[in-house]
């Protein structure tokens, strides 16, 4: 196992009506700006429960948070704090929601003269406004991590801080009946190659973050299509269990003291930078052919995803690998999803494009050995064709 420290200090409420902790999980005195997204949450019901939970505060809103939130709505709030002396952010909703006021949080505070250099020049965060949130659609793990993803100009960038990572989240399975079968599968998908990507790289003998890892994979494969599937799919165990599996693949404790991977998400982020495709609809095309390029690298991890995710014990190790490759595949599948560039409508001529742009965005070492360079990253794009 690798060296770590871990420390996840994100108050988590979770359970049907939790939304009430709100009232008192944000300071009474502070002064709030509520941010949500494109209106999902008036037609829901969780709008009128989280105005109810703060009857007692001071608040404002700002709606229009996008998916794949982009700088320019962004710094729209940057008037609305200061108009109000706003020092609370409370994101309603899912990864964009969450990501977004992540970067509002660090925007506010920031000294230098665009905080746009936060990502782009990786410029320093000395403090940000603290944030509460409330999720409503499991899949990015954003809700208890520091991580989060802004779009500008068809750049989509990552940051990471300690000082956005929520102070609390509540997450309430009952408020995600109202997703899509899109949403959902989304949803599923993204969280399961959050867990491929900090498990499925080279063995550090870390039982325990392997063993919580394929438990994780395990759970999404059983829920994921139970939650599709007309006589399963409001169930809130299964909700339940999507939610939390979701929250505890991205929120440090699997990635601790184990190499980490994250070529698919930075590969995928072109994809959506360039073409607006669905984050996990880029990850379930993007992951497969990274698994059979890398194979040699990922061989003594393949043998073991295969043997406890997949109850693959017959045939050789290449034969078991394929197979765990292909199950993998079938189940993106059976969660809807494309798992070919063929399926979203691009083909070869799209290639060069997208490795220029994660050249630009120095994506030229990725993967566990940074050893993922443009050539390699366009090799994987061509497998990923058809
Ligand atoms: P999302 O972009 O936040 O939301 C997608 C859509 O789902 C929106 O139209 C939203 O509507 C709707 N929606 C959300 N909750 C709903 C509900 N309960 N009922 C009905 N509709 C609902 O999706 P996401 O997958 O959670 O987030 C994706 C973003 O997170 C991407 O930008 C991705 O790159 C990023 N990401 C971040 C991390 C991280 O660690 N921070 C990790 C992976 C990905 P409204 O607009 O009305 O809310
Ligand atoms: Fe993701």
């Amino acid at each position: 196992m690798l060296n770590f420290s871990f420390q996840n200090a994100t108050h988590i409420y979770f359970g049907e009506g939790q939304i009430k902790a709100l009232s008192n999980a944000i300071p009474k005195d502070a002064k709030v700006l509520v941010t949500y997204g494109g209106g999902s949450i008036k037609t829901n019901g969780v709008y009128d429960q989280v105005v109810a939970a703060l009857a007692e505060h001071s608040w404002f809103e700002f709606a229009g948070i996008e998916p794949n939130p982009s700088y320019a709505t962004l710094m729209k709030a940057q008037a609305l704090i200061e108009q109000h002396d706003i020092d609370y952010l409370l994101a309603v909703g899912g990864g964009s929601v969450i990501d977004g006021t992540k970067f509002i949080a660090a925007a506010a505070l920031y000294d230098g003269a665009d905080p746009w250099d936060i990502i782009a020049q990786g410029a320093e965060i000395k403090s940000a406004l603290p944030i509460g949130c409330v999720l409503t659609l499991p899949a990015t793990g954003s809700e208890s991590n520091t991580a989060a993803v802004v779009t500008r100009d068809g750049h989509k960038l990552p940051f990471r801080n300690d000082l956005v990572r929520p102070a609390f989240a509540v997450l309430d399975p009952a408020v995600t009946l109202s997703l899509s079968d899109r949403q959902i599968s989304n949803g599923v998908v993204d969280a399961f190659v959050h867990t491929v990507e900090q498990y499925l790289t080279y063995s550090v003998n870390a039982k325990v973050q392997d063993r919580f890892a394929e438990g994780l994979l395990q759970t999404l494969i059983e829920e994921g299509p139970k939650a599709l599937a007309a006589d399963t799919k409001n169930d809130l165990a299964v909700r339940a269990n999507i939610m939390w599996a979701a929250s505890m693949a991205l929120n440090g404790l699997i990635g601790a003291g184990v190499p980490q991977d994250w070529a698919t998400h930075m590969i995928g982020h072109e994809l959506t930078g360039a073409y607006g495709i669905d984050h996990a609809r880029t990850l379930s095309i993007v992951l497969p052919a990274i698994l059979k390029i890398r194979t040699e690298a990922k061989r003594d991890k393949l043998l073991q995803y295969a043997e406890r995710v997949w109850q693959l014990t017959d045939g050789t190790e290449a034969v078991r690998i394929q197979r765990a490759i292909e199950l993998t595949e079938e189940f993106f599948v059976a969660m809807q999803l494309p798992t070919r560039l063929m399926d979203v409508n691009l083909d070869e001529t799209h290639i060069d494009g997208l490795i220029e742009s994660l050249t630009q965005h120095g994506m030229v070492q990725l993967g566990e050995h940074g050893d993922i360079t443009p050539d390699v990253s366009r090799e994987i794009l061509r497998l990923a064709l058809v």
